[in-house]
């Protein structure tokens, strides 16, 4: 069951992570799995009763990538 959450919460809702990244719907391989995935650190947090629960405790890890961190750039620096 995909999660079912107002654009709207979605949009202010935020990792509890130092980045405090917006989270997506889904996971990265299930885009219809019940967690928010958070678009910086990866983490996934479970949605219980279409309630996300943004805990770290409750987090799970993402799956460890075999390549190394991506050198893209930072837009922010320069
Ligand atoms: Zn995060």
């Amino acid at each position: 069951m995909a999660v079912r959450l107002d654009p709207q919460l979605l949009e202010i809702l935020a990792c509890p992570c130092p980045e405090h990244a917006p989270l997506r719907a889904g996971t990265p391989e299930d885009a219809q799995a019940d967690y928010l995935t958070c678009t910086a650190c990866g983490r996934r947090f479970p949605v219980r009763d279409g309630i996300p629960v943004l805990l770290l405790d409750e987090a799970e890890q993402p799956p460890t990538a075999a390549a190394g961190p991506r050198g893209d750039g930072d837009p922010a620096v320069g």
